[in-house]
């Protein structure tokens, strides 16, 4: 059974988006994974359809409604789905590549995607959504985060990465950023490449490697060596 994601939001045609293209898009097309995209104002209960209402104790903005998101989770993701439920989130954990590679050996996800000032704290709690962030900013909703979390997650599918061992000494395996990148042509614009990548000797490649990655990890990212 391959992943499968469902994403609630009120901007279905936002989907497949980017995943729709290359690597993801073409794992779409051969079912390595799903995806079902969720109205959720079709879950609304008035006659002007409305999803949110302005914020209890007042202040800027709106809310989405309790009533209409748990509607919307209860029919396409009940009490009985397997899948981890999301709430893309400024306010939830980080989002790492631990977490992806814990998700993409999962059946899937279930997404919901907030916009305004966000979600009613109720349905939160009450159907136990995960917050999930995506980075320390603040985006017009969530539609683009719950690309991002697909998009890291499709990657490390089976099947999908057609050289599966570029994941392995990949940014934050390991707890470093990856080496540098070069490819042909060996010289460009008084530029050469590192003599040794083109020394043949693999032992010695690797440990060049190993050391561009320690020494940008400690300039960028020393944060990530404590780990
Ligand atoms: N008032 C909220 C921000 C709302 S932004 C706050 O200050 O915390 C509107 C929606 O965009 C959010 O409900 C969320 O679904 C999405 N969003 C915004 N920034 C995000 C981030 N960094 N990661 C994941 N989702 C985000």
């Amino acid at each position: 059974m391959s992943f499968r994601a469902t994403v609630l939001t009120l901007y279905p045609e936002m989907f497949p988006g980017t995943l729709g293209q290359a690597l993801a898009g073409k794992a779409l097309g051969r079912g390595d994974w799903s995806l079902e995209t969720v109205q959720i104002r079709d879950y609304a209960t008035d006659k002007h359809r409305s999803v949110d209402d302005t914020p209890a104790g007042g202040g800027a903005g709106m809310v989405m409604r309790a009533d209409i998101v748990a509607a919307a989770l209860d029919v396409n993701a009940g009490d009985d789905d397997p899948r981890p439920r999301f709430l893309m989130s400024p306010r939830g954990k980080p989002l790492t590549q631990a977490r992806v590679r814990d998700l993409a050996a999962g059946p899937g996800a279930v997404i919901v995607c907030g916009r305004f000032e966000g979600v009613d704290q109720r349905v939160i709690d009450a159907r136990d959504l995960e917050e999930v962030s995506v980075g320390d900013y603040v985006l017009s909703g969530g539609e683009v985060a719950a690309q991002v979390l697909l998009d890291a997650v499709i990657r490390l599918l089976p099947g999908v990465m057609g050289n599966a061992a570029s994941g392995e000494t990949e940014s934050f395996e390991g707890n470093l950023l990856e080496h540098p990148h070069y490819t042909r042509p060996p010289e460009w614009e008084g530029r050469v490449i590192p003599e040794v990548l083109t020394s043949g000797n693999h032992a010695k490649i690797d440990a060049w490697r190993r050391e561009e990655a320690e020494k940008l990890t400690a300039e960028r990212r020393p944060d990530l060596l404590g780990k």
